[in-house]
């Protein structure tokens, strides 16, 4: 469990102190001026240098507003990230919190149904975390499901890994190494189920000829439709990830 908090003037002072302020020489502007880009960066743009001083000064005359603003970065940036995360297959939620602080960008369980990101994280970053923590809970959750369907139609496979894979739910290689993406959590665990039966059953057949959907169907008798719910099963998908 983390014990700190931190408010907003403490964390504006994180801010400022990393805060990145971007010099920018433009000739034909008249005068000076001040604005803060899409990356909570400050910009300061003059028709000619400045001493390192005057851009301290700017920034000392302009602190209120530019504290505003970077509070308002602050909030427009956590409106982006999930609060929730709900893996549909597992029927499972989890809340997520965050902190601003200098730090490096790190994510910490804080029981067994929330967790924390805290650092001075980007967008990017948070999406990292957020997939880092998805393969991991694919790996404690897939691999075992695999196995047990795997038993249940007697069809063995070699190995198993995790991938996070475009357009492809599932794959099995002629060493019958199956891969399972790990986006399959936010589906329902019918199609889950589905997607590793047609990957097992790749093991016997290495196409998609009759033989192989005559297989399939034997395992999985909604395989049609579950085959069709599949092509637009993207809906399931968070929009962060
Ligand atoms: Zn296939």
């Amino acid at each position: 469990m983390l014990n700190f908090h931190i408010t907003y003037p403490q964390l504006i002072n994180c801010m400022l102190e990393t805060t990145i302020i971007k010099k920018s020489i433009r000739k034909n502007s008249k005068n000076i001026s001040l604005r803060i880009n899409h990356k909570g960066e400050i910009i300061i743009t003059s028709p000619y240098p400045l001493s390192a001083k005057k851009y301290q000064q700017i920034i000392k005359n302009n602190q209120t507003w530019i504290e505003g603003h970077l509070i308002q970065h602050l909030n427009s940036q956590n409106n982006c990230f999930p609060e929730n995360i709900k893996l549909t297959a597992l029927d499972k939620t989890w809340h997520i919190e965050y902190q601003k602080t200098p730090s490096k960008p790190k994510l910490m369980s804080l029981n067994e149904n929330s967790f924390i990101i805290y650092g001075n994280y980007t967008k990017i970053e948070v999406v990292q975390l957020l997939k880092r923590w998805l393969t991991q809970q694919a790996k404690q959750s897939l691999y075992p499901w695999l196995q047990q369907v795997s038993h249940e139609i007697t069809l063995p496979y070699n190995s198993v890994s995790i991938g996070h894979h475009r357009a492809q739910w599932g794959s099995c290689n002629g060493e019958k190494h199956i891969s399972l993406n790990a986006k399959l959590l936010f589906l329902p665990s019918i199609l889950v189920r589905h997607v590793m039966i047609h990957e097992l059953v790749h093991t016997i057949h290495f196409n998609h000829s009759i033989n192989f959907w005559h297989c399939v169907a034997r395992y999985d008798a909604h395989w049609k439709e579950n085959k069709k719910i599949l092509k637009t099963a993207d809906n399931y998908l968070p929009d962060w990830i």
